[in-house]
């Protein structure tokens, strides 16, 4: 297939902002669609060259970007730099450049999506000695053979921000509307942007089918794959594979323990909720693997883990999820996340921050054990397998402390007893229920004490005055819609310290956000989605100034959360409606 076809489709998905329509638009080229290039296809919509549970970056910094643009166009730099000034947007500029020069040299072929696919891809393996000029030649490539508005798309991709707008659920949806509609009739009536469907509980069952495929494999060209080729059944029995991580159950928020109670149903598990960092651990072929919530291998960083967990879990194969917590070496108490927090992107000195900062796991859940998925089991027998395969250690590895009751008084006593052992309240957990990978469903809800800070993504960001000149220092901030959009809900400048020995500082934030920019506009940059932080606020406000709709009053950064979430993890649309609300009572 042609890359100017995807392109087409780029441009259509980008023209609405419907997810109804952009479903459509997805689902259509799906149907067409006759085997070829499926996989690299549907990445590419999603502007990635590699799956989610696949780390893999492509790194690409702006500056490299323009420099391949001059090569592919033997325009000068200065004159890129200049029009990139004003579009404010690489892709554009390259988009313009290429119209603007002559057609000698450009469009020498037609590029194939396979072409497109497999430069980038080797652009990401690429390393060392003269892997900056091979990247650049890549790209120049590329150039050379595109269209204008190819150039745009190669680009945007290129710097991981292709703004399309597909999100996880439009592609589900989009799914089962080409591989299911032939079962049941579904049809968009784009008059009233609304779905008309024969049969809603097998539309549903459909929908939960791939959904759930999804949440296991996190790769949707494989789920679109089993769809086409071997319908529901293949969905549903798409097993884990140990050793690739899969999404996480997430959970409810309860305000209390009554309410708790009345989610998951009584008697319920009553447990610690710790302040430390979801860890899931695998083991096969005798070698320990670990991931982090946002699916990235995190084995090398925490080799005490994986000996804790090698000596002390029975087992061939296994899947446990827990909560990695780390301790004051002197006093043993635990400590609050961010004092760990550094050791999950330490790449060197392992042995001795991992001394400095030692951790404790504390096991949860089992999602397979000996080649049998547990998924589906009920959690009481889950927790049950774990008191028997796990050799319990202080400071090493534990389960998680709990209680089973269906008293309000005793789990206000729990919680107390858990926030003077340092941590930051309860979870309370359905002891009938199964394990829903990805899902935040009310089999557990966590109570806490403190006001509902947002994590939230920071999009741009402004450089300081006076003594502040040298950092980024006001950082622009965004929530999520349903549709993975991201929209501005406001601005930070306070939290962060102007000394790097006080904790987490400009000078720092600045470096994290450098390699991020993407475009520079008098003294505003607009930087990649990456960085996370959670800000706390005196309160929140309706205002037609932010696309969200919202702005925080007094915001202010309380941590960096970029090392355990990911965008696609950040505070909702819907949740800060819901915080709205709940604030006015
Ligand atoms: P939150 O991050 O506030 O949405 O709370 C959910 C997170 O709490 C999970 O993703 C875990 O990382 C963490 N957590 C701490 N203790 C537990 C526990 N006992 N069971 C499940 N999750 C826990």
């Amino acid at each position: 297939m042609k890359y100017s076809s995807l392109v087409d489709l780029y441009r259509k998905l980008e023209s609405t902002t419907k997810r109804l329509e952009k479903t459509k638009i997805i689902s259509d080229m799906l149907k067409e669609l006759k085997g070829e290039n499926l996989s690299n296809i549907l990445l590419l919509l999603q502007g990635r060259i590699f799956p989610q549970w696949d780390e893999t970056k492509l790194g690409i910094a702006s500056r490299l970007v323009v420099k391949s643009i001059s090569k592919a166009t033997g325009i000068s730099i200065e004159k890129i730099e200049k029009e990139w000034k004003k579009t404010g947007d690489l892709g554009l500029t390259a988009q313009n450049i290429v119209s603007k020069k002559t057609q000698s040299t450009l469009f020498s072929h037609e590029l194939t999506i396979q072409k497109v696919f497999n430069n980038l891809k080797k652009i990401s393996t690429l390393e060392g000695k003269g892997s900056v000029d091979r990247k650049i030649q890549l790209i120049a490539e590329l150039l050379t053979s595109s269209k204008p508005e190819e150039a745009r798309y190669i680009i945007r991709t290129l710097l991981e921000d292709l703004r399309v707008g597909v999100g996880e659920g439009s592609l589900r949806d989009a799914i089962v509307w080409a591989y299911f509609g032939k079962e049941i009739s579904i049809q968009l009536n784009e008059k009233e942007n609304k779905l008309e469907i024969t049969d809603r509980d097998a539309y549903n069952k459909f929908v939960s089918a791939v959904q759930q495929a999804y949440d296991i494999t996190n790769d949707f060209a494989v789920v679109a794959e089993i769809a086409k080729k071997t319908g529901i059944k293949g969905l549903l029995d798409q097993d884990m594979v140990v050793g690739r991580p899969i999404k996480v159950m997430l959970a409810l928020k309860v305000n209390d323990a009554a309410e708790g109670i009345g989610r998951v149903g009584k008697p319920a598990e009553v447990e610690y909720k710790l302040d430390g960092f979801r860890i899931q651990a695998h083991k096969v072929d005798n070698k320990i693997k670990l991931f982090t919530r946002r699916l990235e291998d995190v084995t090398a960083q925490f080799p005490d883990i994986a000996l804790y967990v090698k000596n002390n879990v029975k087992g061939d194969s296994f899947i446990l999820d827990s909560e990695t917590v780390g301790y004051s070496p002197k006093t043993k108490k635990y400590l609050p996340f961010q004092n760990i927090s550094q050791r999950i992107k330490r790449k060197y000195n392992i042995e001795e921050i991992s001394k400095k900062f030692p951790v404790e796991l504390n096991v949860f859940d089992i999602l397979y054990y000996n080649g049998k998925n547990m998924i589906k089991e009920p959690f009481r027998k889950r927790r049950d397998l774990l008191e028997k395969i796990v050799r319990q250690k202080e400071k090493q590895i534990v389960l998680v402390k709990k209680i089973i009751t269906d008293d309000e008084k005793k789990i206000k006593e729990f919680f107390k007893a858990s926030l003077e052992a340092g941590n930051e309240g309860l979870m309370l957990k359905n002891l009938d229920s199964p394990y829903k990978p990805g899902a935040r469903v009310g089999y557990m809800v966590k109570l806490k004490e403190t006001m509902e800070n947002l994590d939230l993504v920071i999009i741009g960001a402004e450089w300081g005055e006076g003594k502040r000149a040298k950092w980024l220092s006001s950082y622009i901030l965004a929530c999520r819609d349903d549709n993975s959009n991201l929209l501005e809900i406001g601005r930070v400048s306070t939290g962060l310290k102007e000394k790097k020995e006080e904790g987490f500082s400009f000078g720092e934030m600045t470096e994290l956000l450098m390699p991020l920019i993407i475009s520079e506009k008098a003294r505003e940059v607009r930087v990649k989605p990456e960085i996370i932080i959670e800000v706390a606020y005196e309160e929140i406000q309706k205002s037609p100034k932010y696309s969200s709709g919202f702005a925080l009053r007094f915001p202010r950064v309380i941590r960096s959360r970029s090392e355990e979430r990911s965008v696609e993890d950040i505070s909702s649309l819907d949740y800060v409606e819901e915080l709205y609300y709940n604030q006015k009572k």
